[in-house]
């Protein structure tokens, strides 16, 4: 041994492994803070696996300021490579020595199946390694006897989003972010030329990355490996083509899957796509493959907050886990940290190519996840032009409340798939008011093309909502256009609005129909469903324009409060400082007193003293009626001691603008399908219930509408009980060092 003998904190180590991940670094930032928090020591290894072997410089002790400003990069800082010395048991050996030096028994690996696997692999020879090491002189017995344990977490890191046991991988969201700006770029270029285009995106075995953005950049078609094509495919993708522009299509967009092959095991390639397009269609036919550009860049909002819980979550894990500890993977299930034991997880992943090739498509599909075979066919229903629709019912699709990016996606899969049902879809133009006047026009299939990433909402939304002495002009207005069904794409407004009107249902021959209304709010402060369409949008454009002020500020001793939309819902603002890496956030639902602005501000003055050149706090817009945004930057800067400047930074409208991401878009076109496929079986069933969406683990569930009044507080208007407010011992174990608290 090398060093000193290590002391009897737990020491703890974390790294980054494999291919690289945008959100890498929000994990390795929430390891560090969280185990020094809890009373680690802890340590980086840069560039991987192959950093344990090499030992030296490559293992370094980290401080809480280690890890400052690294959640906005792409990559990951402490580096990554794939290792050929530690697939050798020699090279493992020297792994274990150089975490033995400095008395690490602990590791959080950040990477992908094989980084696991090799990791468990190390963990199960630990005690050998040891005797080993013993044996041979290079370690003291008794440090050996210490650490007679190796305890190991993992958290994938991958853009393929690939792992059973997590609903995602950190890096697949901003990967999907990458492809799908991709894909709006390339769509508009091909509508001016009236061209094909055929986009090939990465995934290795995993179709999840071609099939999302297919939905979220409303491509015509898609080739995925798990979902293999029945042969004669490139008839069908030719005449699905062909439909889409007689319906009024001017590009189209295939997207391939790298690993997708035919039911027969062999691979389709974009360039066989092009070939068989170019000849068929008799036009002008593009590849992109995307490659590289699809792990680059600053990882989107979701890639900032969930490696921050997961980092978190790991954290812990290692720094409390007991002798008989089965290492963990710690994923993400319905937006809450899921701890699955780690080999099982990546056994179970690893089946999948094997189900694949036994033509048990369904099983590879559901080993996705739950969504994912459902997404497959909302996918085939809304890609495929219709006919006349015929047979079916009429049902009309209205906004209300305020605009939500990802409203025209809900309208534009509403319609497709409530077509492909054979239905007649209607839109209703101007929101409730705008039904009472008649404003009303039959939507087809061709009339919402490129609806699927445009923000704003074509139909229009209001605030305004009918009053009671208005009812009797909606019932009149949905008998006399024949409406069947009702499908409210809105906010809290309009969730209000059909409970009440649901109230008085008995009174108006017109209300007889069934309702359901479809989450579309930034503010997420409806029941139901855990985050509405449109947030995660708002988030983005929030934690971009932070990235920016960050940039501009960071020159000067500066402290901003942010303020961001909400209305009493905290929702964006604690989700907000979680993905920028906030100081501070300030929320109605803790409230803020003169007390704990004034402990802010002392912290503030040391913090800068100390050397700090920014400070973030993030206000939620209502967290409190006295102290604004205008009062709380006045009273900092009064009591700043000439240490730094204050400046307030309002949002504004700019968080209801921008075009909706792909989680957002991928939302609205898997609850507006949801909401049409319930409208059908209440049509066929004659129920005429009223309802909203919920969830039941995070698969979509119609809620009566009446049971609102108990489930939301109408005066602040937000639900009573809020999942992400158990967030905030994250936020506030990030936020500040353990000194300073
Ligand atoms: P990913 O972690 O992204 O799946 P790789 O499969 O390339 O990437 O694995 C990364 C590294 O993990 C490898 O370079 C190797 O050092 C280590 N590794 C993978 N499998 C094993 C194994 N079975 N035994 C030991 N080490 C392994």
């Amino acid at each position: 041994m090398t060093t000193a003998p290590p002391t009897h904190r737990p020491a703890i180590a974390v790294l980054t492994s494999g291919g690289d991940a945008p959100g890498m670094n929000a994990v390795v930032r929430a390891v560090v803070r969280t185990a020094i928090g809890a009373g680690a020591d802890v340590f980086a290894v840069y560039e991987g696996l192959q950093g344990l072997v090499d030992g030296g410089q490559r293992i370094e002790r980290f401080g809480w300021s280690s890890v400052g400003s690294v959640q906005h990069r792409g990559g990951t800082v402490i580096g990554t490579a794939r290792s050929a010395d530690f697939r050798t048991r020699e090279g493992r050996r020297r792994a274990a020595l150089h975490l033995l030096e400095r008395g690490i028994d602990r590791l959080v690996v950040v990477g992908g199946d094989g980084s696991l696997t090799g990791t468990d692999v190390f963990r199960s020879e630990w005690p050998d390694l040891l005797d080993e090491l013993v044996e041979a002189g290079e370690v003291p017995a008794e440090i050996a006897a210490r650490h007679g344990h190796l305890v190991i977490a993992g958290v994938v890191g991958s853009i393929d989003n690939d792992m059973v046991g997590t609903d995602m991988t950190v890096g697949a969201d901003t990967a999907l972010h990458r492809i799908v700006d991709a894909i709006d770029a390339l769509a508009s270029t091909a509508a001016s030329h009236q061209r094909s285009f055929v986009v090939e995106v990465m995934g290795r075995h995993c179709g999840y990355l071609a099939l999302m953005s297919a939905i979220a950049g409303g491509a015509d078609y898609v080739l995925i490996p798990e979902n293999p094509p029945a042969d004669g495919w490139e008839d069908e993708m030719c005449e699905r083509l062909r439909a889409g522009r007689a319906a009024g299509r001017r590009e189209s967009i295939v997207v391939v899957a790298e690993g997708a092959t035919d039911r027969h095991g062999n691979p389709i390639t974009s360039g066989h796509v092009r070939d068989v397009l170019a000849e068929r269609l008799a036009e002008d036919v593009r590849v992109t493959i995307l490659g590289h550009v699809q792990r680059g860049g600053a990882p989107s909002a979701y890639d900032r907050w969930m490696p921050t819980l997961l980092g978190h979550a790991a954290a812990l894990e290692v720094v409390h886990a007991g002798p008989d500890h089965e290492p963990q993977l710690i994923g993400v299930r319905n937006n809450r940290v899921h701890r699955t034991p780690l080999m099982s997880a990546v056994e179970r992943t690893r089946q999948i190519p094997g189900l694949i090739q036994a033509g048990d498509y369904r099983a590879a599909m559901a080993a996705r996840g739950s969504s994912f075979t459902d997404m497959v066919e909302v996918f085939d229903r809304i890609a495929q032009a219709n006919d006349e629709p015929s047979g079916g019912a009429r049902i009309a699709v209205v906004h209300g409340g305020g605009l939500a990016p990802g409203m025209n996606t809900a309208v534009r899969a509403a319609v497709r798939f409530g077509q492909s049902r054979g239905h007649t879809m209607l839109g209703v133009q101007g929101s409730f008011l705008g039904l009472v006047d008649g404003r009303i026009d039959e939507l087809a299939w061709g009339d919402v093309d490129g609806w699927v990433g445009s923000g704003g909402a074509e139909l229009g939304t209001r605030r305004a909502m009918p009053r009671m002495e208005q009812y009797y002009a909606v019932s009149r207005a949905l008998e006399n256009n024949e409406i069947d069904a009702l499908l409210v794409v809105g906010g809290h407004r309009a969730y209000q609005a059909v409970h009440d009107m649901h109230a008085e249902r008995d009174r108006y021959p017109g209300f007889g129909l069934p309702v359901i209304c479809l989450p579309a709010t930034i503010d997420n402060n409806l029941p139901g469903w855990e985050t509405t369409i449109g947030a995660d949008t708002a988030l983005n454009e929030i934690v971009t324009a932070v990235d920016r002020l960050k940039q501009s500020a960071m020159a000067s001793q500066r402290a901003f409060v942010v303020e961001v939309m909400g209305r009493y819902c905290g929702y964006l603002a604690l989700m907000g400082a979680l993905s920028t890496g906030a100081e501070r956030v300030y929320l109605h639902e803790e409230g803020v007193t003169l007390a704990d602005l004034s402990d802010d501000v002392a912290r503030m003055v040391a913090s800068f003293r100390a050397g700090r050149r920014f400070h973030l706090a993030i206000r939620n817009e209502a967290a409190s009626e006295g102290y604004t945004t205008e009062v709380m930057c006045r009273l900092f800067a009064e009591e700043s001691a000439g240490e730094f400047d204050v400046r307030p930074m309002v949002l504004g409208h700019l968080q209801q603008g921008g075009n909706p991401t792909p989680f957002d878009r991928v939302h609205a076109t898997r609850l507006a399908a949801f909401c049409v496929d319930w409208l059908s079986a209440q049509i066929s069933a004659r129920t005429g219930q009223w309802a909203f969406v919920g969830s039941d683990e995070g698969r979509p569930t119609a809620e009566p509408i009446r049971t609102m009044a108990d489930l939301v507080d109408s005066a602040l208007a937000r639900p009573r009980e809020q999942w992400w407010l158990d967030l905030r011992p994250v936020m506030a174990a990030l936020a500040t060092e353990p000194d300073a608290r």
